[in-house]
């Protein structure tokens, strides 16, 4: 087979795995109201797990396939044709983060429980998504830069395992400024130039969120389901832990005198392997599965990540 054959195989191939995970998002909004109950462990305890996992080995293997970027780039480059630029991105980082902040912890106290309000609002990241892409170009409107799950893309994707290109742009128009497609491990990159240098990093955005998020992952992970009355205090212990991991990890990478890029690698890997520790107890907790399993995923986990941390570089050739 040549190559040109092979990939037009491999677009075809991709495209096709794009429309299954749009027709099976539609799919599971549908069951929020047929099968609540089911519905919400599946999306909670079986697919979202497997989202991080696919960001090690490179955030494209995720982007290329995701139904929110099938539906921001619905209307490609013909209708928006605004770009993201250095200005809007540094406020749209902001708002992803918050997003991110607010639905993750309301699992707690909503999502986990009431599959009506996950429907709906499933329905209305959708809805921001098609909108940011009727606003502006490809995937500048949503999927680079309002998603809440960009801001974990990046600080999962600065290693990536594999390399793999985007499918979804065959030519680029440009849209985005720090595109993740073009370079899954860039945007950590960046932070190392100009005026992110030094100690400065750790109260930029990203740098921010960074530090922040491995007691984010603790907090969520230390909260119990509750009643919606009780949303301030999950919030409240939230950002309490996002703070005190933000002020200890930089009090020690700043003694440490630890590089903002190995800072940036350490946080990721710290945060996802905190993430692989406490999920599958609560997958067993869940589906009444033994300790034996928490045991069996714990350490495959912590394997990969180790992978993940040690890798150079992408292990393999490009992907397509
Ligand atoms: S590859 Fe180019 S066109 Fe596609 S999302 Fe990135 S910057 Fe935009």
């Amino acid at each position: 087979m040549n190559k040109h054959t092979r990939h037009s195989r491999a677009t075809s191939l991709w495209s096709a795995a794009r429309w299954i995970t749009l027709l099976f998002t539609v799919g599971l909004v549908a069951s929020f109201w047929i099968t609540p109950n089911a519905s919400i462990r599946v999306l909670w305890y079986v697919l979202i797990p497997l989202l991080p996992i696919s960001f090690l080995v490179n955030v494209n293997l995720w982007r290329n396939v995701c139904p929110l970027a099938t539906l921001n780039m619905l209307s490609g480059n013909t209708i928006g044709s605004r770009r993201l630029t250095k200005a809007i991105a540094r406020r749209t980082d902001v708002v992803g983060i918050i997003l991110l902040s607010v639905l993750v912890p309301a699992r707690h106290f909503f999502f986990n429980m009431d599959a009506l309000a996950l429907g709906v609002t499933v329905i209305a990241v959708c809805a921001l998504a098609m909108l940011g892409g009727l606003l502006f170009d490809m995937k500048a409107g949503f999927c680079n830069s309002l998603c809440p799950i960009l801001p974990v893309e990046r600080l999962y994707g600065q290693r990536p395992l594999l390399r793999l290109s985007s499918t979804r742009c065959t030519s680029c128009t440009a849209c985005s400024i720090r595109c993740l497609d073009l370079s899954p491990a860039g945007f950590a990159k960046g932070l190392a130039k100009g005026k992110n240098r030094d100690r400065h990093w750790a109260t930029t955005t990203y740098g921010a969120f960074a530090l922040a998020f491995p007691g984010f992952i603790t907090a969520f992970y230390n909260t119990s389901d509750t009643e919606w009355l009780n949303a301030a205090s999950v919030y409240g212990f939230t950002v309490l832990c996002a703070v005190g991991s933000w002020i200890v990890l930089t009090v020690i990478f700043l003694a440490g005198r630890v590089s903002r890029e190995t800072a940036l690698v350490v946080c990721g890997g710290f945060s996802v392997g905190l993430y692989y520790w406490y999920t599958p107890l609560a997958i067993a907790d869940q589906f009444g599965l033994s300790g034996a399993f928490v045991w069996t995923i714990r350490i495959s986990m912590l394997g990969l990540v180790g992978t993940w941390f040690c890798a150079p570089r992408p292990v393999r050739k490009t992907v397509q």
